[in-house]
């Protein structure tokens, strides 16, 4: 089994009038995102979608410096965005889907996914959403780290920053050991 990580498709990261939006690039993803995440899971693979999660107004937590508020808990900026949140309504009470919170940029900091995927016996791990060079690179990093086997969907990342975009896409590939596919 593999899995899917889906990180941070919503909408405040989307929309055109999200609160911290990758804009165009990041919605001419969706359909990828979406056929992939169907693909995965028609194929019995572990569908995980993991979501950032913000406090309004949190003192403590460093993104409060670094951005304008976002992603605030259980509001519709937090919510997937478009197409692959209707697609999510439909499988999200499956077995192999898992939709969980994180707090930083890596989708493995500070949660349960590692034993997750531990759990299941998964080596292999495909990554699709926003940003390439910030959640997704961090996801990555974290993955290689704790011996993952790597796919990066280069049609179903994206960034509002397209250097930042390139540079990530080759450390993926040359730092890291991914597949891009
Ligand atoms: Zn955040």
């Amino acid at each position: 089994m593999k899995a899917l990580i889906n990180v941070d498709y919503t909408y405040d990261f989307v929309a055109e009038d999200g609160a911290l939006t990758a804009g165009e690039p990041a919605q001419d993803i969706e359909e990828e995102i979406v056929k992939i995440t169907k693909e995965m899971h028609d194929e019995g693979d572990y569908i995980v979608f993991a979501i950032d999660d913000h406090k309004a107004g949190d003192e403590f937590h460093p993104e409060t410096k670094l951005f304008p508020a976002h992603n605030i808990h259980k509001t519709e900026g937090q919510d997937l965005y478009g197409r692959l949140l209707d697609y999510y309504k439909e499988i999200e009470n499956d077995d192999n889907v898992h939709y969980y919170y994180k707090t930083r940029y890596s989708a493995f900091a500070g949660t349960d996914l590692d034993l997750r995927l531990r759990e299941r016996d998964i080596k292999e791990v495909h990554l699709v959403g926003v940003c390439t060079d910030i959640c997704i690179l961090h996801t990555a990093v974290d993955a290689y780290n704790l011996g993952y086997d790597i796919v990066i969907h280069e049609k179903a990342v994206a960034s509002f920053n397209q250097a930042g975009h390139d540079f990530a896409l080759e450390h993926f590939k040359n730092s890291l050991g991914a597949r891009i596919v």
